[in-house]
């Protein structure tokens, strides 16, 4: 399993810019059906999967940004395509050979029914796609099942009723319990949105956005519709902002005023944590387990031009030299706040996954405590909705008789907490809040102070 970041200061995912959807041609729908086969059959991460794509590098940004909403698309209407194309076809759509024809026609819905590229132009590419890939003896079945669905203009599921049907079983049963079927509803569906790309600034938010074209959220985060390349966009290069989801930037500004205070980021790669930390002037050091990810970290660090120290270790044993004020640890999860980002998440992550997070979570959140002087501050947060994951994880903690309490977080301690805490003063984000600002990632966050 992989550990998936909900927000990665380098950032260069291509978002599709105004004016609407590219074609992109057969390469750009080749490197889609290569990606989601490795996804789907290799199960491999959408960033490890992107990564390897081959053809994907000399791809203009504009074709890149077709192959994310392809990809994106399949991966979260899937078994929608599945049970449409299931009542076509007169086999189970498991004995299909070879086995990756599914994901042909699973692209062939999504530009069909799903990205309304025009009928002729769907059953064209993907009858096309069908014989460069070499499964030229479907052909004819291809083109009778694309050409059926356009002229039926079948149509998707209504979003709640999608969300639902394209939500897998283990994680439906999580959210009822946690939230009741309503909300569940409201998740699912909005998972099914796209993400949009937020920013944090190190100088003044206003400011920023005016240089960006960005507008400015509740908590100051920044955000930007069709961004195109994020290199590209002023300051990169230059280092004044990090991409980091303005749901997953609220925990580190939790600790208040920390400049000159030491503080431990306990699961910090790739850094936009650690940015804000160090931005806001802590004595940070950043601890994460996998040595290519801390490297990522520091390359992230350095383009902001800020200072922390590193370290590759466990973050359930490491111990710092002296006793430290603050420990933020952004422990990893199944990642399902991130799912409009990262769709991979439904298909990839299952109940087990959880179960074996949660045992590394606790042993985080008690290795941490003891790293603290008498009075510190500790922040655990995750990027997940399951409350396994996140609110029992902090009952957890006040069970076992160790010198902690929460210290409830308040509307006060910054702007934009408004309708997002819950009565025990913990954060809960989920991705239907601010929904007519476009969305917000699912997140937890809770802060703990040391008894002396
Ligand atoms: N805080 C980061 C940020 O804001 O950019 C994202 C952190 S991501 C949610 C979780 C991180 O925990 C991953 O980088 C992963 O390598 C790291 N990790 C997983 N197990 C760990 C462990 N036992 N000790 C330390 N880090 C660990």
């Amino acid at each position: 399993m992989t550990d998936q970041p909900e927000s990665q200061p380098e950032d260069t995912r291509q978002h599709m810019p105004a004016g609407g959807v590219a074609d992109g041609g057969l390469p750009a729908r080749r490197a889609a059906y290569a990606i989601l086969n490795d996804i789907l059959f290799q199960k491999r991460n959408m960033d490890e999967a992107f990564a390897r794509a081959p053809s994907l590098e000399d791809m203009a940004g504009r074709d890149k940004a077709f192959v994310r909403l392809l990809v994106a698309t399949v991966l979260k209407h899937g078994h929608e395509m599945d049970e449409m194309l299931a009542q076509l076809l007169h086999q189970p759509l498991k004995d299909l050979k070879p086995q990756q024809l599914i994901n042909i026609f699973r692209l062939g819905f999504a530009q069909a029914i799903f990205l309304q590229t025009p009928p002729h132009a769907a059953v064209n590419t993907t009858v096309d796609l069908a014989e460069a890939e070499g499964i030229a003896h479907h052909k004819p079945l291809v083109n009778a099942i694309m050409r059926r669905i356009t002229r039926d203009a079948l149509q998707p599921m209504p979003p709640r009723d999608a969300g639902r049907f394209n939500t897998p079983a283990w994680l439906w049963n999580e959210w009822m319990r946690d939230y009741g079927v309503e909300t569940a509803l409201d998740i699912a569906a909005a998972n099914l949105g796209e993400g949009a790309i937020d920013f944090s600034v190190k100088g003044d938010p206003a400011d920023w956005a005016d240089k960006l074209e960005a507008d400015v959220l509740p908590t100051g985060a920044l955000r930007k519709i069709a961004s195109g390349f994020i290199p590209d966009l002023p300051g990169f290069a230059e280092g004044d902002w990090w991409v980091q989801n303005a749901a997953a930037a609220i925990p580190a500004r939790l600790f208040g005023d920390i400049k000159d205070k030491t503080v431990v980021d306990l699961c910090a790669a790739p850094g936009g944590k650690t940015a804000q930390l160090a931005t806001l002037g802590a004595i940070v050091t950043a601890v994460d387990r996998s040595a290519e990810r801390i490297r990522r970290l520091d390359e992230n660090i350095q383009r902001l031009k800020l200072v922390v120290a590193t370290a590759v270790a466990d973050g359930a044993v490491w111990k710092p030299s002296a006793p430290v004020d603050a420990v933020l640890i952004d422990a990893p999860c199944t990642a399902t706040g991130t799912i409009r980002h990262q769709p991979d998440v439904l298909w990839l992550k299952d109940i087990r996954d959880q179960e074996k997070l949660a045992g590394l979570q606790r042993r985080l959140l008690v290795n941490a405590l003891d790293m603290l002087k008498p009075g510190g501050v500790m922040i655990y947060c995750t990027c997940s909705l399951q409350k396994a994951e996140g609110e029992d994880q902090a009952t957890w903690l006040l069970q076992q008789n160790l010198p902690v309490r929460i210290k409830p977080i308040t509307e006060a301690d910054m702007p934009g907490l408004d309708g997002l805490l819950t009565t025990r003063g913990e954060l809960r984000c989920l991705p239907q809040h601010w929904q007519v600002l476009g969305g917000l990632d699912g997140f937890y966050a809770v802060r703990f102070e040391k008894l002396a």
